[in-house]
């Protein structure tokens, strides 16, 4: 089954809609897939996450995630950009709780939720190696660990599709590999729809089923090619 349909979708910015950001993009990604989306800058990565997540519509073309046409922001998607983004004020497990108090604000007030909330936000952090980083600040790790934080903060209200905004991308070689493991663990555990962003063909072929590469003409796929490597 498909869980993210794009058939034909334009974007244009501005007034008089004179940026062409996308333009009839077409792509199909199944349920429980790893896609991986790669072009150069401005080819329309940016603006296709935003159309899988419902945070813009198309200027013309269809959207469909998970069986129903994107109306608004979508609650089951979890994003994670270059930038791990994480509040300094608040401790890596808050920071990692904070999508649940957001999913859901009402039943979080209650002890017993919060609690619940805490407990899987720790797990996480332990899950992806940080066991000792959830009463830590965030500007008290390094770059790394604060990408894997933003992963557990991406992921920790389950959500059925993960957007991967050139993640990686700002890290060191060394590291950029290890942050590929823990989210092929996470994938491999947690079966959601995985979607990555990036300039970065080897770490695409390196994390996904799918590859589709796209030209600087905006949205334009030259090359579709299913990966067929071993998977650990
Ligand atoms: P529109 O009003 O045309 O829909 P948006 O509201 O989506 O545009 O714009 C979102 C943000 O993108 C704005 O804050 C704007 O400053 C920024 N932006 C403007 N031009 C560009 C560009 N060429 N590339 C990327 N971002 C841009
Ligand atoms: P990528 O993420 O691959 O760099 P984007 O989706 O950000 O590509 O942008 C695709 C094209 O649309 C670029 O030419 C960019 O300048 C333009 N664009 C993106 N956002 C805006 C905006 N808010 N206003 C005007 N033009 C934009």
């Amino acid at each position: 089954p498909t869980f993210v349909e794009m058939d034909d979708v334009s974007v244009t910015y501005g007034a008089v809609g004179s940026e062409l950001a996308l333009q009839a993009f077409s792509v199909r990604i199944a349920t429980g897939e790893f896609a991986a989306i790669v072009g150069p800058s401005g080819c329309g990565k940016s603006t296709f996450l935003k159309l899988a997540s419902g945070l813009r519509p198309p200027t013309a073309g269809g959207v469909i995630v998970g069986d129903k046409e994107v109306a608004g922001p979508l609650k089951f998607v979890g994003m994670a950009f270059q930038n791990p983004a994480l509040l300094p004020w608040r401790k890596c497990l808050e920071n990692v709780m904070l999508p649940l108090e957001i999913v859901e604000p009402f039943r979080s007030r209650k002890r017993r939720d919060r609690e619940l909330h805490r407990a899987r936000a720790r797990d996480l952090l332990k899950a992806v190696g940080l066991p000792d980083a959830a009463d830590r600040y965030p500007w008290q790790l390094s770059g790394g660990m604060q990408q894997r934080v933003a992963l557990c903060r991406a992921i920790v209200h389950d959500p059925r599709l993960l957007l991967l905004d050139e993640t990686f991308s700002a890290l060191d070689a060394f590291t950029r590999e290890e942050l590929w493991g823990v989210v092929q663990a996470l994938w491999l555990e947690r079966q959601f729809t995985a979607v990555l962003v990036t300039h970065d063909l080897t770490e695409a072929v390196y994390l996904a089923d799918t590859v589709h590469v796209v030209s600087s003409r905006p949205g334009h796929i030259i090359h579709s090619e299913v990966i067929d490597l071993p998977r650990p």
